[in-house]
């Protein structure tokens, strides 16, 4: 199974992506977690997509696609891999298309996880998230058993640096001029598969293993 999530900030992907792990036993490949280790790290490649993630603007896409191609050649990937967090404009989806094309394995679809901008805002400004296992939480809508402690794995809930009020804005923005444009794109070539993202967690992601089922 190869499969790119799409979705606005806060749409849900992290938590889909964990269960669909769980699962189909494939790898979630978070550029956003990827790039939030380089930076924690203070690697060169850290340094230089810091100020773009706090600024709630994209990474450039040659960090991004280095990045992504050193992760998709890693043997773990043989089982199948779920892309979260890329590609997020069209010029990462070209050339994701051709890296594909080269290693014989096309996507197989894109599901895009709607929910209405209006809404992301009270997510993404309430969200917790686990800084040991990255698992998602949210103060208003899915809060943990205890305060402050990850249902999961026990490890502290953190806020995320660009979860303030102001990133948050530009984050949306970025979306909708620069990754929104991707829906059509993988409509035309028939891969949209679109799932609603407002309905509550176990529903959506019922719904994601029933879609990708017929893609092992
Ligand atoms: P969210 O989807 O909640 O905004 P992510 O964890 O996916 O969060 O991304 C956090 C930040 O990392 C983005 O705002 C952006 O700066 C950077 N980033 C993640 N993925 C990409 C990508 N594919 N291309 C460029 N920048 C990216
Ligand atoms: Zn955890």
């Amino acid at each position: 199974m190869r499969i790119v999530l799409l979705g606005a900030p806060g749409s849900g992907k992290g938590t889909q992506a964990r269960q669909l792990v769980e699962h189909f036993g494939v790898v979630q490949i978070s550029t956003g977690d990827l790039l939030r280790q380089a930076v924690a790290d203070n690697t060169e490649l850290g340094q230089k997509a810091k100020k773009a993630m706090d600024n709630g603007e994209l990474v450039s896409d040659d960090i991004v696609l280095s990045m992504i191609k050193d992760r998709l050649q890693q043997p773990d990937t043989d089982n199948g891999v779920i892309l979260d967090g890329f590609p997020r404009n069209l010029a990462q989806a070209k050339a994701l298309e051709e890296l594909m094309a080269d290693i014989k394995c096309p996507l197989d679809a894109a599901v895009l996880l709607d929910v209405p901008l209006d809404s992301l805002m009270q997510r993404l400004t309430g969200r917790l998230t686990c800084q040991d296992c990255g698992a998602v939480f949210n103060k208003y809508t899915n809060p943990p058993r205890k305060d402050g402690i990850c249902d999961e794995c026990g490890g502290k809930l953190i806020q995320r640096g660009d979860d303030n009020e102001t990133t948050v804005r530009q984050r949306l923005e970025t979306f909708t001029e620069q990754t929104e444009p991707l829906i059509d794109f993988y409509k035309k070539q028939n891969k949209l598969i679109s799932i609603d993202g407002t309905q509550d967690i176990d529903t959506i992601s019922a719904e994601f293993k029933d879609v990708l089922k017929r893609f092992g």
